[in-house]
């Protein structure tokens, strides 16, 4: 099936793609600046709209049976299959990405997300009914919570789509999702895909538009009930105040400054291999990416020279040769941005390779059109340093040394971010003490980057707080309600006379 056809609609109101009345916007192609899609973006009438059409479906969505809304996730997954190549395709056109990415991770991971929620939709569970006060009957119901406003960023955003609107609409809820500006091509696909699929009409929303002012009436709505969003630390700050001054319930998904803590008795091989990935994958712009690697004195040259050797490989090129490994990063601005953190730490620092813009690629591809960065190493930095300290978003890796277990296992908590972390050693005891002391939603042992859709992605500290993927994720869209019931039938209750009368 052909989900590509967006005709300058770069909105999905109601199951039916809109064009949106607001500004002209460019969806543009970061490999060579081409126009990926001309869009006009939405108005805040527009938000009104699909929040509306979301409100509107929300009874028969919520009292669907489980089975149901199961049977149009199961549906779904089939749809996004048949559409897998051109997913890929366009995901990678309007990121920049390695269609080797996209294919093998992107688009099936989105697809065993929906698998996966197809199976969890029918799974919810609670504590048992019973008479915990003798005179009732107690149970518990989880309910959806309502209309839900998401908002995701442009470094993953089919699957971050996925990881928005799956457990949401599982759960019963209906969903307004606002991707970013700059790639809102595969949440329009996800939401055509799910229309395909026989989920009815409104339950699932795309309004394409800027954060300022889409992104907030969204979030300040006062018919949407849950706030959900994936993205820098400083915007989910803005978000959780906004929907804090109308008390909805919130779920921040956001930035990272992921460490690789690599101890004297690691496979030094197999750390410079995974520090190479962890770093590099989506061009570094993963909220999980190892961007500090703390390596213990007794390894750090060879750790160092190790990865050195490996970035110098790297096949930068155009993103839609299977064999490239570094595509561009997701626009000029960006890569600007990337840039000066790499200059500015040249005058207190020392950056090994990379660092620069490179103008021929693996492939003879001329790059200097494109948003292309080298992989950058850098050593010699204070702890304290803009690039160990801040969000960088690109293929950057910063390597410093450490002594003692308690030293790197300091440093690697020593930013205000909490998302993912790495520890490698074949020590049974120091992973076990790493994996507990360290602060963050995820450690990983001897590896770095695998998610699954089992398991719960989510942060700790200035990270944020909830969980995407997994059945944890569906328990956050929903709400607990008691239900009790009187089984004595006696009028003069026993308790009433806390309040009035003696026993
Ligand atoms: P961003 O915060 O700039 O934008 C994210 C989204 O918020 C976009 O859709 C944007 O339009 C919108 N937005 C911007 N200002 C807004 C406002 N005032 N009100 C409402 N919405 C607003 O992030 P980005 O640059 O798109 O993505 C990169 C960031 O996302 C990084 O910090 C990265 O770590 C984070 N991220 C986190 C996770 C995670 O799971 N924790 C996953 C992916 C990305």
């Amino acid at each position: 099936m052909d989900l590509t056809d967006f005709g300058a609609g770069a909105q999905y109101i109601a199951g039916r793609r809109t064009r949106g009345s607001g500004e002209p916007f460019q969806v543009v192609n970061p490999a060579d600046g081409s126009v990926v899609e001309q869009v006009a973006l939405a108005t805040t009438g527009e938000v009104d709209a699909a929040v509306a059409a979301a409100k509107a479906a929300l009874p028969g969505w919520s009292r669907a049976t489980p089975g149901a809304r199961s049977e149009a996730l199961t549906a779904l997954a089939a749809v996004l299959a048949s559409a897998s190549a051109d997913l890929a395709r366009v995901e990678t056109a309007q990121t920049g990405k390695p269609v080797k990415l996209a294919t093998e991770f992107d688009v099936p991971g989105t697809i065993d997300n929906v698998a996966f929620f197809a199976g969890a939709a029918r799974n919810l569970e609670g504590k048992a009914a019973g008479e915990y006060s003798g005179d009732h009957t107690s149970y518990v119901r989880r309910e959806a919570i309502g209309v839900v406003g998401s908002i995701s960023p442009w470094n993953y955003p089919l699957q971050m789509a996925a990881w928005k609107v799956l457990p949401a609409i599982a759960a019963g809820n209906t969903i307004v999702l606002k991707p970013s500006e700059l790639t809102p091509l595969t949440s329009l696909m996800f939401a055509r895909a799910c229309t395909e699929a026989g989920i009815p009409d409104g339950v699932v929303n795309v309004v394409t538009g800027a954060g300022r002012t889409t992104g907030e009436h969204l979030v300040a709505h006062p018919d949407v009930a849950m706030v959900s969003f994936t993205g820098s630390t400083p915007v989910g700050r803005r978000v959780a105040e906004l929907a804090t001054a109308s008390v909805k319930r919130t779920h921040l998904e956001l930035g990272g400054k992921a460490p690789f803590v690599v101890f004297d008795d690691a496979d030094l091989d197999a750390a410079v291999h995974g520090a190479v990935a962890a770093s590099l994958i989506n061009g570094g712009q993963d909220c999980t990416a190892a961007t500090r690697a703390y390596v213990q004195r007794p390894l750090y040259d060879a750790f160092v020279a190790g990865v050195a050797e490996l970035y110098a490989a790297i096949r930068i090129g155009d993103p839609l040769n299977p064999h490239t490994d570094l595509g561009p990063l997701v626009s000029y601005t960006h890569r600007d941005r990337v840039a000066g953190f790499v200059e500015r730490a040249r005058s207190y620092a020392t950056v090994v390779t990379g660092g620069r813009a490179p103008e021929k690629g693996h492939d003879g591809t001329d790059l200097t059109r494109g948003a292309y960065y080298a992989p950058t190493l850098i050593t010699g930095a204070a702890q304290d340093s803009e690039v160990v300290q801040g969000e960088i978003f690109g293929p950057v890796l910063v390597v410093l040394p450490f002594d003692t277990d308690d030293e790197g296992l300091r440093l690697a908590n020593d930013t205000p971010y909490g998302l993912a972390a790495s520890a490698w050693t074949g020590n049974v005891h120091r992973s076990l003490r790493a994996t507990r002391e360290i602060a963050a939603g995820c450690v990983w042992v001897n590896d770095h980057i695998p998610i699954i859709s089992e398991m719960p992605h989510g942060g700790y500290k200035a990270s944020g707080y909830g969980k995407d993927m997994s059945q944890y994720s569906l328990d956050e869209y929903t709400q607990v309600k008691h239900v009790m019931f009187d089984t004595t039938a006696v009028a003069r209750k026993d308790w009433h006379r806390t309040v009035f009368g003696d026993r």
